[in-house]
């Protein structure tokens, strides 16, 4: 069996014609725009925002692609990855019938997305090592599986999969392969985006949330094949992008250097804190961290992380998830506040 788009979409979707909006029937420069119901006199801002934004965001997609070494056609982008993620239920999964997989512990969105829509989420738990079950996961599949999402950098472990165990689920999985790259810029691990070419099931995803510090303007990115963008781009929404988002991305794609500064300074505060943490007598074990992150067990982690409250500095608790036992998740600071930390967790005590 090979992969097959029309195999894979739901029969609405493949059947769907697009809303057209006005900047899909006219693209370029004219004079005299009077074709979108827009306030032609202006707005009450000094910044005029009376214009519908690009639909399709091509000033950050040529830039984007330069920084990628992806083409514009292989690239979307959504108000945040959750958009992202959601567009992949509602193009390729029937409600009520269809299948995903996911391999907890991993991010919460997709199972929650799946609720959404109706889509049944089946679960291959990683293994002790944080890797994938390959063989459990072949177990699942069946001929309604539509998507396995994998996360790499995984939220909450830190780690990255391994890199041939990706290739071999992109091998032998003839749905959708998503590959969730939030943390990406802080692994050792390359991107999947140089593959693109070789898996036209492949999905990467990446966001502006983390090492650009943006996730207060929601953008998010996948990156694939020509054919699954065109899907993308069928059931977005017309105008996902705003104007004012547009114009910041656009401004803060000029800043790559200053970004891999702030990338560098935060992989070494997380080896600093790795390093100082093993010096905290409560600190049982450090999961090792390809993120911004850092998963550590600890004799009580519900205790510690109310004293951190108390201290107010918050963390999370992980120790309700699968494999993660008196784990907290801790978010790389800068460097006084990862002092401020280390003080807290040394000053605690057992009750
Ligand atoms: C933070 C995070 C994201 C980013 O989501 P946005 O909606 O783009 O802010 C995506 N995936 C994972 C695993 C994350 O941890």
């Amino acid at each position: 069996m090979a992969f097959d788009i029309n195999q894979l979409l739901r029969p609405n979707i493949k059947a769907l014609v697009p809303y057209s909006s006005a900047r899909d029937e006219f693209q370029g420069e004219a004079k005299i725009y009077l074709d979108a119901n827009e306030n032609s006199i202006g707005s009450p801002l000094l910044k005029w925002y009376n214009r519908y934004p690009d639909p399709y965001q091509l000033k950050i997609k040529e830039k984007l692609s330069a920084i990628k070494g992806v083409s514009i056609e292989q690239i979307f982008l959504g108000n945040g990855s959750d958009e992202c993620i959601d567009i992949l239920y509602r193009a390729f999964c029937n409600p009520g019938t269809d299948n995903v997989i996911i391999c907890p512990p991993t991010y919460g969105m997709y199972e929650v997305s799946a609720n959404i829509n109706d889509v049944e989420i089946r679960k291959a738990p990683l293994l002790e090592n944080f890797q994938l079950d390959l063989i459990h996961m072949e177990t699942l599949v069946d001929e309604h599986t539509k998507i396995i999402w994998i996360c790499s950098p995984n939220n909450p472990t830190g780690n990255s999969i391994h890199h041939e165990d990706i290739e071999a689920v992109l091998n032998n999985f003839d749905g959708i392969v998503v590959v969730d790259e939030a943390y990406i810029n802080f692994a050792r691990q390359h991107s999947f985006i140089q593959q693109l070419n070789d898996y036209p099931n492949l999905v990467v995803m990446q966001t502006l949330s983390k090492a650009w510090g943006l996730a207060g303007l929601r953008l998010g990115m996948a990156f694939a094949s020509e054919e699954i963008i065109r899907v993308y781009n069928k059931v977005k929404p017309p105008y996902n992008i705003s104007e004012a988002v547009q114009e910041l991305v656009l401004e803060a794609l000029d800043h790559v250097e200053d970004v891999n500064a702030m990338i560098r300074e935060l992989v070494h505060q997380r080896l600093r804190l790795e390093q100082e943490l093993l010096q905290v007598p409560i600190v049982q074990r450090i999961y090792p961290s390809d993120s911004n992150f850092l998963l550590v067990q600890v004799q009580d982690a519900r205790a510690v992380y109310e004293w951190l409250l108390t201290q107010k500095i918050v963390v999370r608790d992980r120790s309700k998830v699968i494999l993660c036992d008196n784990c907290i998740r801790i978010t790389v600071g800068t460097e006084s506040e990862n002092s401020e930390l280390l003080d807290a967790l040394l000053q605690f005590q057992a009750a």
